[in-house]
Order: C-alpha cells, then structure tokens, then sequence
C-alpha cells in the first residue's frame, strides 16, 4: 500500500528532475521549491496599483495571499472601478452581487465567496471561508451572514454612479415599458448618468455592450510561493443569482504551488465550461511557458464556443477573455482572444503594463 508519505516522495522526485529540490522542514505538505525566484506578481489591466502593492509586502516579507489581497483591495475599496467591489455595476434588479476567490500555494488552501451583498472587500471574506471553516465555497445570504459574524460591516455598495447607469440602463431596456430614457424625459429628470454609458470602454475585457470587468492578481516570492485572487461584481445587469467564473476555484482563478497560478478577466461562462485557470496551469506543468499556455487555453474556448449569438461574422468568438499566469521559476504572460488587451506586472522595482498575446486582430 502506498502510503501519503510515500506519494509526496515520489512527487518531490518528479519536481527535482524539473530542477525543483524537496523542502525540509515541511511533512504536511508536498512542497518542492526552487533555488531562488525573482518576486513577480501580474494583474489585469485595471491592477497596477494593486500589482505594486502586492511585491511590496513579499518585499518586506509578507505572504503571498496577504500580499495579493492587499493589492486588490485597493480595487475592491475604489468607487471609481465599476467592475470590481464598491462601486461595482449592479445586477438586473439595481443591487450589487460580488464574486471573489483565493487560494494559497503553501498550505494548498482555497476559499470563495458568490452573489455576496453589502460587503466591500469579498477577497478577504473568501480568505476567512478558507481560513475559519471546513468549506470552500459560501454563497447569497449565507455568505453576508457568515461575512457579517466575522465582523465585516454590511453596507450600500452602490455609488451614486454605478446607480445612475443602472436607472439609465432600466429606461433603454425597452421602449415599450413605462421608463422614460434620458431623450423622452422634458421634465428635468436628474437622475440619469450625465454622459452616454454605453460603448464606453470600461476595461480590456468588456465586449463592447455589456459592460464587464473583474481583478486577477497572482504572485510568486522568493522562495517559489504562489497565491492568487480574483474578486469582482460580475456581469453588469445579471440575472441575480448569476455567478460567474471569479469565484469558481479551477476557472476564474487556480494555483499549484508546484507549478504556477492562472486567473481570468472577461466572459466567465466561457471560462467556466472550459475549467480556465486550470488548464493554464496544467499546461505549465507540461512544460508550456505562462504565454503559451494561456493562448492554449484560450482556444479551448475557442472550440467550445458553437452558439451562434456568440460567434462574430468570421465565427470567431464575439466577446473577451483574458489569462494571466506566473509560473514558479518566476516567468509570466497574458493572453487575451484579441489583439489590444493589456495586463499588469510588478517585477524588479517595475511596475508596468505589457501588451497579452492574442489570438485574434480585431478589425
Ligand atoms: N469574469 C467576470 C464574470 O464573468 C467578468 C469580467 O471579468 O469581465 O463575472
């Protein structure tokens, strides 16, 4: 019989011959680690200032989680980022439902939160699900309840933004309804979005209609640690209840702390049904480099995309996707489905945004 024991030893054999060596010290867990690692961490676009946060706690020594988690929620707490946390664009019926998922390389811990109402930070209330309970994944009202016995103040999480395009939104539903858009209206009504809110680019991952928008963050120390976290409000308009790929640990977000850490921006059910953050990171542990294996996956989704209201004139998918990916040597990319896509990195004292490979020009 083949005991726990004896399986992680011949794991840690197979990681040495990838130039990985056993760590000492560390029985619970199957950890093998290299030599030295260059700190990375890499974001959507929307993260530079959390990628920047993110190394400089591994910097002063901090974990990889804490550190990943501090740099979005500098996202999550913005009102000014419609996509993520405070300030997110509601659902269909004006009331802002949060996704968010983490998991932890070294204690190989994953936790999420869905449809989670009235808290700012759903990042740190997915670390608490892994950290203080026995599940993985809470959602709705047990979520908020749990949030809320965890001491996390519940609040209004709509902005006077987010609820203006939301009431504009409701009046250009449909013209056959008794909601008046900003043209019909003569009376003064003041409560619409001063300019247009449609078509306007809110994030390299939208689609250019439905406004989307969500954080990934992943990072690498120096030891070859990796954590990950993706936090969002979702779809914008979504049917309540709709939970997309953030929270779902193996699509929006997953991390080996033998090989690397993936996430995803852009449309979830896509990822979803193609298991997203994981491939990527079976594809690393193949061999592929973080670029490659994003683009790999994202021809997955590709292939499973036959619906023909998704499908562009050149049956090409008609929305975005993007990965993000750091492997635990310290190499990274991003891909996206088309050209034009951007995402964050922090490495070496620089914080920057580098252009994702692609599978697509866009016309
Ligand atoms: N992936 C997010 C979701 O489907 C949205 C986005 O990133 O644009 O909920």
């Amino acid at each position: 019989m083949t005991t726990r024991r004896d399986f992680l030893r011949a794991t840690a054999g197979a990681g040495a011959a990838l130039g990985m060596v056993p760590v000492k010290g560390l029985e619970g867990f199957p950890a093998v680690r290299l030599q030295r690692v260059t700190p990375v961490a890499v974001a959507s676009g929307n993260g530079l200032a959390a990628v920047s946060r993110t190394i400089e706690v591994v910097q002063q020594g901090g974990d990889t989680l804490d550190a990943a988690i501090q740099g979005v929620n500098i996202v999550e707490r913005d009102p000014d980022d419609t996509s993520v946390g405070y300030g997110g664009l509601p659902n269909l019926d004006g009331v802002v439902q949060l996704d968010s998922s983490v998991m932890h390389g070294p204690t190989r811990g994953a936790g999420a939160v869905a449809s989670l109402e009235g808290v700012k930070t759903p990042s740190l209330v997915a670390r608490d699900v892994m950290r203080y309970t026995n599940h993985v994944l809470l959602v709705g009202p047990g979520a908020k309840e749990f949030a809320r016995s965890m001491g996390y103040p519940i609040e209004n999480l709509l902005t006077e933004e987010s609820r203006r395009r939301w009431v504009e939104w409701r009046a250009r539903l449909s013209d056959r309804d008794d909601y008046l858009t900003p043209e019909q209206s003569i009376h003064g009504a003041t409560g619409f979005r001063s300019e247009a809110s449609y078509g306007d680019a809110l994030l390299d991952s939208h689609d250019g209609v439905r406004p989307q928008g969500t954080i990934n963050c992943n990072v690498v120390n120096a030891d070859g640690d990796l954590s990950g976290v993706t936090t969002t409000s979702g779809l914008a308009w979504k049917i309540p209840g709709r939970v997309g790929d953030s929270p779902i640990v193996g699509a929006g977000l997953y991390v080996d702390n033998d090989v690397g850490a993936a996430g995803s921006t852009g449309r979830g059910e896509s990822v979803i049904k193609t298991v997203g953050g994981h491939t990527v990171v079976e594809m690393m542990r193949g061999g592929m480099s973080p670029t490659d294996a994003c683009l790999e996956a994202l021809k997955r989704i590709v292939t499973f995309t036959v619906e023909p209201y998704l499908l562009d004139e050149e049956g090409r998918p008609n929305f975005g996707v993007n990965y993000y990916a750091i492997n635990k040597k310290g190499e990274f990319g991003g891909a996206a489905i088309f050209a034009g896509a951007r995402f964050a990195v922090s490495v070496d004292g620089d914080t920057r945004l580098e252009d994702s490979a692609y599978l697509f020009e866009r016309d």
